[in-house]
């Protein structure tokens, strides 16, 4: 950690909390590796995976992770560059889990989208952008494996707008592709970089900086790749946007950067350019209008819990995002939800890969802190009396729905804990039929991989063997407001209706069909397609 003594104010200015999205492969595990590299949190490039095989802090179902080669939690990390604390937000890659990103962006005020420059923007890749769209956060672009042959620079740039619906500005320009990768041109500074070293990516890469015309440049690139950069440049220049700050602060326009994470050519032009053009935490919504964090009140939100992420420990862990105020080690605050006092005690900070106890955080940090069951997603904490509440976390709605027993009994208490569990991270979601007890419950997911988390956390973290029966609902309602009387509901057959963990009665279909044909049925009832917690 640094050395120098920073002042409140300069500590949150000098906050950039971010998330990365890629398409699994892209390459997020090896420029967040890079990132930290650069920062001097790690040594040697390669430590964060070497180390993440043989880590105790990584939960054992991660085993799922491995078989199936995608991630699934997110984790974070934090690292210092310059004068910069940046703390790096890590998303699962596959959509199945998209809720999830959804949950770890709204802790995030700005979003890297890792691009694989010979696929161009995949499916998932797709799917995480209109994920990162709906926070309205910036949205910053990163092409990668420019050491390999992929697809022209402009035909790149092209797709982040027909595909993407996003306007783009380069902001700096390959120089070169493949084994002929030798830099990059940054369009602000109009200077070029070439690259040198990198020892495959072991170490920093270094540059030679000047301007392109100059015969230097001449002599290390050839007259061929001078000329067609010079080109480039020029058609950037007339057929490009313009760059424009406001609107890449509102998610409306995306600075592209090109490199190669793995030999490291442009990840520094990149993490520096970024930094300079993201933004320190802003100001947030809450019920009291919107929350500086420069102010002296600490308040922070739960936008994520994990259980037994340490399997010898077996402890759940509460994510909190600090909005304002200065965090310290021991202090009380209110618990806004619960109306309850909490004493935050054990509060752990995740540097680099190694998880350490933390004294003291500042708005834009991520803390871990024990959670013995009092926390749910969205809940506030806040130190005074003022009951701010930060904007609830969505429920993402389900589309795929399971009924699921114990195969075995006498393992009831461990089904209903588990499960429990698993709803309360927001993994997935739990339904009761009224009049059946928890014999049967009925489960919820966006993504169907989330089944093969659920069976495979119950068996490892509880002991208990599913059984699981797939339904045909494919589509959830919330009933909205008091009237709702089931006795006098007019639905079809193949509707159902149930009990969300809140009791509220909550309606299955299996086509929207039906959805009309209920709606049509009970015009007064209103039916809502996303719930927030309570
Ligand atoms: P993630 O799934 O997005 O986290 O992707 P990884 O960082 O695990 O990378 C996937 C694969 O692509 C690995 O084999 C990496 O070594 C490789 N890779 C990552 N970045 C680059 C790059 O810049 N160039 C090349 N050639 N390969 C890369």
């Amino acid at each position: 950690m640094s050395e120098k003594k920073f002042s409140f104010q300069e500590e949150v200015r000098r906050r950039r909390t971010f998330a990365i999205i890629s398409h699994p492969d892209a390459g997020k595990t090896t420029l967040t590796e890079k990132l930290l590299l650069y920062g001097g949190a790690i040594r040697l490039a390669g430590s964060v995976k070497s180390r993440r095989s043989q880590n105790h802090a990584v939960s054992d179902w991660m085993e799922i992770e491995k078989q199936r080669g995608i991630s699934v939690t997110s984790s974070v990390l934090q690292f210092e560059y310059d004068d910069y604390c940046i703390n790096i937000l890590d998303t699962p890659g596959h959509q199945d889990f998209s809720e999830d990103t959804y949950r770890t962006l709204m802790a995030a005020d700005s979003a890297v989208m890792v691009i694989d420059s010979a696929k161009g923007i995949e499916s998932q890749t797709k799917k995480l952008f209109h994920v990162c769209k709906m926070r309205g956060i910036p949205i910053f672009t990163f092409i990668n494996k420019l050491d390999r042959d992929g697809k022209d620079p402009f035909e790149l740039v092209e797709e982040l707008e027909k595909i993407l619906g996003i306007r783009s500005y380069p902001m700096n320009w390959p120089i070169g592709s493949g084994r002929n990768f030798k830099g990059v041109y940054d369009r602000q500074k109009q200077q070029v970089e070439v690259f040198g070293g990198g020892n495959h990516g072991q170490s920093l890469a270094q540059a030679v900086k000047g301007n392109v015309e100059d015969d230097s440049f001449k002599e290390l690139l050839g007259d061929e790749l001078q000329e067609k950069l010079i080109e480039d440049i020029e058609l950037l220049d007339i057929a490009g946007f313009e760059f424009d700050l406001e609107q890449v602060s509102q998610g409306n326009l995306t600075p592209v950067y090109f490199g190669s994470a793995l030999t490291n050519f442009g990840v520094e032009p990149f993490l520096e350019g970024f930094l300079n053009f993201t933004s320190p935490p802003s100001s947030r919504n809450s019920n009291q209008g919107h929350i500086n964090p420069e102010s002296e009140n600490f308040t922070g939100f739960i936008f994520k819990i994990q259980a037994n992420m340490n399997p010898t420990h077996r402890d759940r862990i509460a994510f909190l995002r600090i909005c304002s105020g200065k965090f310290e080690k021991g202090m009380q605050v209110n618990h806004v939800q619960e109306n309850k006092k909490v004493r935050l005690a054990q509060p752990q900070q995740f540097l680099a890969q190694d998880r350490v106890i933390v004294d003291t955080a500042y708005p834009g940090d991520i803390i871990g802190i024990h959670d013995p069951g009092i926390f749910r997603i969205g809940d506030t904490l806040c130190e005074d009396n003022s009951k701010i509440q930060y904007e609830g976390i969505p429920l993402f709605a389900p589309e795929h729905f399971s009924k699921v027993y114990t195969k075995n009994a006498l393992k009831r208490k461990q089904f209903v804990k588990g499960i429990t569990q698993l709803a309360e991270e927001g993994s997935i979601q739990v339904y009761k039929r009224p009049n059946i007890g928890v014999e049967e419950l009925i489960v919820g997911v966006v993504g169907v991989l989330q089944f093969d988390v659920l069976e495979y956390r119950l068996k490892n973290e509880y002991g208990v063997d599913l059984i699981m029966e797939r339904t045909p609902y494919r589509y959830i309602r919330w009933i909205k407001g008091d009237q709702f009387d089931p006795d006098c509901f007019n639905l079809t057959m193949d509707t159902m209706i149930v009990e969300d963990v809140d009791e509220n009665p909550v309606l299955l279909f299996a086509n929207e069909w039906s959805i009309a044909t209920v709606q049509d049925r009970n015009k007064d009832i209103e039916l809502a397609e996303i719930s927030y917690r309570k």
